[in-house]
């Protein structure tokens, strides 16, 4: 199959279909160009995924094409943890690549919180 441009939904992408709605996801905050929903393997009592609603394979490729989008995770990011009650205790990570424990290459920002977070991570 060929790829679609990068930006563009892409047929094969699991966080494509669910920015599309056609999959289920706890949603838990949305903007125009961002989507918040909670990760289905929960490594904290929060740990929620924010996504560009645009597909980037990692965050290097939506800094280059949308780097205001990049701005808009991290805003939906500090947003999930004030309405999660965090206070400004949480953690923000992107893994960038197979090696880095990158499963889905759809960009996404991990948000973990509500719980103490070691330091430096596995
Ligand atoms: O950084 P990484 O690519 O490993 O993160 C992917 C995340 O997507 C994992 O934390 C995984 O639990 C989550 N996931 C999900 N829903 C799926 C498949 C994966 O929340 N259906």
């Amino acid at each position: 199959m060929t790829e679609a441009p990068t930006g563009q939904p892409q047929a094969d992408c699991l966080f494509c279909k669910i920015v599309a709605g056609e999959i289920p996801a706890t949603v838990v905050a949305e903007t125009a160009t961002t989507l918040a929903f909670r990760d289905v393997s929960p490594q904290a009592p929060t740990h929620v995924l924010v996504v560009p609603r645009s597909h980037h394979e990692n965050a290097a490729a939506v800094a280059e094409a949308e780097p205001g989008v990049v701005a808009d995770l991290f805003t939906t990011a500090r947003a999930v943890a004030e309405a999660e009650g965090l206070g400004g205790d949480y953690r923000t990570v992107f893994n960038t690549g197979a090696g880095a424990g990158q499963t889905v290459f759809h960009a996404h920002l991990h948000v973990l919180g509500g719980r103490p977070l070691n330091w430096p991570p596995g």
